[in-house]
C-alpha cells in the first residue's frame, strides 16, 4: 500500500479524479481514486472496511404530479438512480460498474448489467409508444364525444 502525507480529500475539478487516503478498518491504509464519472464527495469514506467504500453518481428521474389529497399534486420521481461500482465487492456484479434504477420512489432494481438496463430502457421506451397510442384515442374519443 502507498503512504500519502495526510490531508484533507479534495475535489478537483469533474475531468480530474479525485484521489484520497483511506484507512482500512482491518489495518493499512489505501490511496482510493474515483473513477471519472464519480460525483460522491467521499465525505464519510477516509476510514472504513475495505468493502464499504462505493464510487457512484446519481441521476435524475422525470417527476410526474400525482395526486396528493393535502396539496392537489405533488412531484413523483420515476426512473431516477444511480450508476454504481463497489470496487471490493466480493460479488462479481457488484465490483464492476451496474445501475440501481429506482422505477418509482423507495423501490429499486439493484445492480442491472448494461444488456440489463438496456432491456429496461426498451421497456419504458415501448411503453411510451403505447401511451402514444392511448392519447390519440383519448383525441379521438374527445373530438366524437358530446
Ligand atoms: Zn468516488
Amino acid at each position: 500500500m502507498t503512504t500519502l502525507p495526510l490531508e484533507p480529500a479534495t475535489v478537483s475539478s469533474a475531468s480530474a479524479s479525485h484521489t484520497w487516503l483511506r484507512r482500512i478498518h482491518s489495518g493499512g491504509q489505501i490511496v482510493e481514486t474515483c473513477p471519472d464519472w464519480c460525483t460522491d464527495t467521499h465525505r464519510n469514506d477516509e476510514s472504513g472496511y475495505l468493502d464499504d467504500l462505493q464510487h457512484g453518481a446519481q441521476f435524475d428521474g422525470l417527476e410526474l404530479a400525482v395526486f396528493d389529497a393535502e396539496h392537489g399534486t405533488m412531484p413523483m420521481p420515476v426512473l431516477a438512480g444511480r450508476i454504481n461500482v463497489d470496487p471490493y465487492s466480493s460479488d462479481s456484479r457488484r465490483c464492476v460498474p451496474h445501475i440501481h434504477l429506482e422505477p418509482f420512489q423507495g423501490e429499486v432494481m439493484e445492480c442491472l448489467t448494461p444488456n440489463e438496463f438496456a432491456a429496461a430502457i426498451a421497456q419504458v421506451r415501448a411503453h411510451c409508444d403505447r401511451l402514444e397510442a392511448v392519447h390519440a384515442q383519448l383525441m379521438k374519443a374527445r373530438a366524437e364525444y358530446r
